[in-house]
């Protein structure tokens, strides 16, 4: 008998532990005051706030969990939220004040710590407070050495304020971290961040270091179109001319559609070693290869007029301004050559038709990630900072159907 009863004693003194237990998860004291912490989750308030949320509508979601976190203001998670709201809103000011009030709460464990830097980290970079933000993110790192949020936030900083090499070191860490799945495309940063300190060695005289650093780009991602063309000007510089045009030879190989960012500096090129012939042969199988290629026409018209050739060079003008009505560099072009031809009738008249169906627009090129537009090709977008987005849009007459626009832009 006196064995069932020492069961019995164990059983009931578990099941009071276990009672006691969970009243201790649902009561707790704040303030003096018992909170019954499952009131936050029955609440309506912070269903309808998660409902507002998933819904986007953001000011809504506000009002309602802070209804609910007024019930419950020892409630962690949902502080960290609601002051991520309110940077989202812009309220920096809000979104700070809210984590760096929850930093003080005692006995924060580690992860909780970690993301409420994390979190305060943001609210500083979105708020432009630099300094801050960097040291938010290096305390975060030093809680959690993987966290990839920080590490790319730091790097972003890094970039913005032209810190190359850091940024370098920061994109090594992440690429370790991610893997061999995030592999190309830390490649690729990893090139452009190479392609920026050749640029910086460039400009600081170190010709040499710059001409190791673009090689190292092209060895990284052989992609990367700004790394030939500073390459190219490194070995110019060094007085290796026959290098540099190989350079740029290189790229166009790699990457025709943007043979037009180093045909400047092939016609100075090929003119300055008495091979003039080769730039229009390069041009005409450009334009072969790919025959609504304006730029390579554009170009060749230029070099054409300047050896007196003005008609073959308006021909020339015509045909890029069919494929390519908005682009202003040809207009510009005709009106120079048809000016020097004393404007002949029938040639302005055929312009005249050319250009009644021409759509005008005056930022062509656009970020593949968030639609930021550009009159002129960027390598890093000042909008989502993301590197190699921009994409040129061709707007053509109705008549010509051919698609050109990458499918991700179609409208
Ligand atoms: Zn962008």
């Amino acid at each position: 008998m006196a064995h069932y009863g020492l069961v019995f004693v164990v059983l009931a003194a578990i099941l009071v532990g276990l009672a006691a237990g969970k009243a201790w998860e649902r009561y707790k004291l704040v303030e003096g005051r018992w909170i019954d912490r499952r009131r936050i989750r029955q609440s309506p308030h912070f269903i309808l706030g998660l409902n507002h949320l998933v819904a986007g509508q953001v000011d809504l979601s506000i009002e309602e969990l802070e209804k609910a976190a007024a019930l419950d203001p020892s409630a962690f998670e949902l502080h960290l939220v609601l002051g991520n709201l309110y940077r989202e809103k812009g309220q920096v000011g809000r979104a700070v004040q809210e984590h760096q009030s929850l930093l003080q709460r005692p006995r924060l464990n580690r992860v909780e710590h970690t993301n409420v830097l994390l979190c305060l980290g943001l609210d500083y970079r979105r708020g432009g407070f630099v300094d801050r933000a960097v040291e938010a993110f290096a305390e975060v790192l030093k809680l959690d050495p993987e966290n990839e949020t920080a590490l790319i936030n730091m790097e972003k900083l890094q970039e913005d304020q032209h810190q190359w090499q850091e940024a370098y070191v920061t994109r090594r860490r992440l690429a370790r971290i991610a893997g061999p799945p995030d592999q190309p495309k830390s490649q690729l940063i990893l090139a452009f961040l190479e392609t920026e300190l050749g640029l910086q060695a460039l400009k600081e005289g170190r010709v040499s270091d710059a001409v190791r650093r673009f090689e190292a780009a092209i060895d990284l991602d052989p992609g990367v179109m700004p790394a030939y063309l500073h390459l190219g000007d490194a070995h110019a510089q060094q007085g290796d001319l026959p290098a540099a045009i190989a350079t740029w030879e290189r790229s166009i190989e790699r990457q025709p559609d943007r043979a037009y960012l180093v045909l400047d500096r092939l016609e100075h090129g090929y003119s300055t070693m008495g091979s003039g012939q080769r730039f229009e042969d390069l041009c005409q199988r450009l334009i072969a290869a790919s025959p609504r290629e304006w730029r390579a026409r554009a170009a060749l018209a230029r070099h054409l007029v300047n050896r007196g050739q003005t008609g073959t060079a308006l021909e020339l003008l015509f045909e890029a301004l069919e494929h390519n009505p908005h682009a202003l560099a040809i207009h510009q072009s005709i009106w120079a050559a048809l000016s020097a031809l004393d404007l002949p009738r029938h040639l302005v008249a055929r312009y005249v038709e050319i250009t009644r169906q021409s759509v005008f627009y005056l930022d062509p090129h656009v970020c593949v990630r968030c639609r930021y537009r550009s009159t002129e090709l960027i390598w890093q977008c000042p909008h989502c900072h993301e590197w190699n987005t921009f994409v040129e849009e061709r707007i053509t007459p109705a008549t010509d159907t051919e698609a050109e626009i990458p499918a991700g832009l179609a409208r």
